[in-house]
């Protein structure tokens, strides 16, 4: 069963599967992109773009450079990182750098709480910048999960140049 699970999709015979996987890419810069919730791309676009949005999922694209965001191939609607109201943390030239997007805790305030206020793990980082404090993670983060890997590569980054 666990061998299955871990298996790529392009090692079985299946071309179905191949196919399927390949629907993710993004349609600018063909890396594969992460599901994204249409209750988080609703959240997220610009006002005047939420009624484009509809009533489907998205995928986020994940590469750094590509000017993407969310996307559907079907309804072959994109968002480009302009169009959203809050910059997208991996995306290059993201300012602010949110690490926390509920909180609105940024990297760099997660890195000084480590490197000036001698934070040391999760919880203190917690308590000395407020972050995950109204945690409304599907709405506000852009991938609608929790922010807590983030923060802890904020931290990690933090106690690594400290
Ligand atoms: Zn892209």
């Amino acid at each position: 069963m666990s061998n299955e699970l871990n298996q790529c999709c392009c090692a079985s015979t299946s071309a179905l599967t191949c196919e399927k996987e390949e629907n993710n890419l993004c349609p600018i810069c063909k890396t594969s992109g992460v599901k994204a919730k249409n209750i988080t791309v609703k959240h997220l676009v610009s006002e005047t773009l939420t009624e484009l949005v509809g009533d489907t999922d998205y995928y986020l694209c994940m590469d750094e450079e590509c000017d993407v965001t969310y996307y559907n191939l079907e309804s072959n609607i994109k968002f480009t990182k302009q169009q959203l109201k809050v910059p997208i943390w991996f995306k290059k030239d993201a300012n602010p750098k949110y690490a926390c997007y509920c909180s609105k805790v940024t990297e760099e305030q997660v890195i000084n709480a480590v490197v000036k206020d001698g934070a040391e793990n999760m919880k203190d980082v917690l308590k000395f910048t407020g972050a995950m404090k109204n945690a409304q993670c599907q709405k506000n983060n852009p991938l609608g999960k929790c922010c807590h890997q983030i923060i802890q590569d904020a931290i990690d980054k933090g106690l690594s140049i400290k």
